[in-house]
């Protein structure tokens, strides 16, 4: 079977091609710039030269028909491109909106329209269409929606926060998402193909993507940069950043993930909140120091130690946001990745760049 993965160079998606490739499937990979297929083609050389990876080039994903060709031919589509917060400085909440909502608007008219052998769609979803910001802790399931970040946008504009544009654009995707199935699959009854979202929490761990230096980091794993590996990013935080909680998953379970929502029948029509579990960022920065010193020692300064006392007393550690984990391990099962796995992956990965 061949897998259409868009946003193929992404962090996420580069271990979604590779684990499909290494399962036996076939992938054609979406970029919107011949430029950035470059890197992918090297990486996965073999499989190029098998003819068992191609990356096509869908410049615009809003405009119409955008994927008309990209899904000639496809048995599944994993729909990953979506734009994340970078640098955003005042700009107009649409530019997130409208590529994710009309992104994924595109992927499923594409598949009506071209191709009757696709049996799923697999939508990358986030957490950020799940929760909210709550005062007190509180543990969410696929039950709930975050409508916050939409009102917030509509009352805010341009003045929003780059996240509350980013989590409206994820939560409105979704949304999109389940109506157009609603309304143009399920009760239509006319195709043969269904859908599944993936709704996974910050995702941490190796990066396999093209990565010049710490600066090209996608935006999650330069978060963890910044906290755990780097002295000078680290130390101008104050210490409630490291207090913060939230939860998370490695990107190579989440891939895992990614390959079981396309070949579990019972994912279908199903949105699955994707966790290992939760953290307060301190927990990383203890986990990062007490790696083996012979691995430690070959990062080019000192790790950062953050403020240990955070973590003194575990017992009274809070985590504001947490997720019920039944519905995945029902349907997707697999064993996750721990705290201390992650953390000795990434600072290998770092150590190896000569960071
Ligand atoms: P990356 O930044 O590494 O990848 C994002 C991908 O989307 C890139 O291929 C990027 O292309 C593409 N993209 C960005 N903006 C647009 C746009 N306007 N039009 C078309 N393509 C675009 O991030 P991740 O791998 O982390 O994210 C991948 C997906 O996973 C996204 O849908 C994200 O919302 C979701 N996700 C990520 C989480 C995380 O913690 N990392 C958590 C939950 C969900 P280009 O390189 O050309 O910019």
């Amino acid at each position: 079977d061949t897998i259409l993965v868009t946003g193929a160079n992404g962090y996420i998606a580069s271990w979604v091609v590779r684990r499909l490739l290494e399962k036996g499937y076939n992938v054609r990979g979406t970029v919107r710039k011949a430029e950035k297929s470059e890197y992918l083609k090297n990486y996965f050389e073999s499989y190029v030269k098998q003819g068992r990876l191609e990356v096509v080039v869908v410049e615009d994903i809003t405009k119409e028909g955008a994927f008309d060709e990209a899904v000639k031919g496809v048995h599944a589509i994993e729909h990953m491109a979506s734009p994340v917060p970078v640098n955003d400085n005042g700009g107009d909440p649409e530019e997130f909106i409208r590529p994710a909502v009309d992104g994924t608007l595109g992927i499923l008219k594409s598949a009506l329209k071209n191709n009757s052998a696709i049996k799923r769609i697999v939508v990358t979803s986030s957490s950020a269409a799940v929760s909210t910001v709550t005062p007190e802790a509180r543990t969410f399931s696929e039950v709930d929606w975050n409508e916050l970040s939409i009102n917030e946008i509509r009352e805010q504009g341009r003045q929003a926060h780059p996240m509350t544009k980013y989590r409206a654009s994820k939560t409105l995707a979704e949304k999109a998402l389940w109506k157009f199935y609603e309304e143009n699959v399920k009760k239509e009854g006319r195709v043969t193909w269904d859908v599944a979202a993936l709704n996974p929490p910050f995702v941490y761990g190796p990066g396999i993507q093209e990565i010049s230096s710490p600066s090209t980091l996608n935006a999650t794993l330069k978060v963890w940069y910044d906290f755990v590996y780097s002295p000078s990013a680290s130390s101008a935080k104050p210490k409630e950043a490291f207090e913060l909680s939230n939860s998370w998953v490695d990107v190579r379970d989440l891939a895992d993930a990614h390959v079981l929502a396309l070949e579990k029948v019972e994912a279908g029509g199903e949105r699955i909140i994707v966790t290992q579990g939760a953290y307060v960022w301190q927990e990383w920065l203890d986990i990062a120091n007490a790696l083996p010193s012979s691995l430690v020692e070959k990062s080019s300064s000192p790790l950062p130690k953050g403020f240990p006392e955070i973590t003194a007393q575990p017992q009274s550690l809070t985590y504001k946001i947490r997720y019920d984990t039944a519905k995945k391990q029902r349907i997707l099962g697999v064993k996750y990745r721990t705290k201390e796995e992650t953390t000795r992956d990434t600072v290998e990965d770092f150590v190896s760049r000569g960071w």
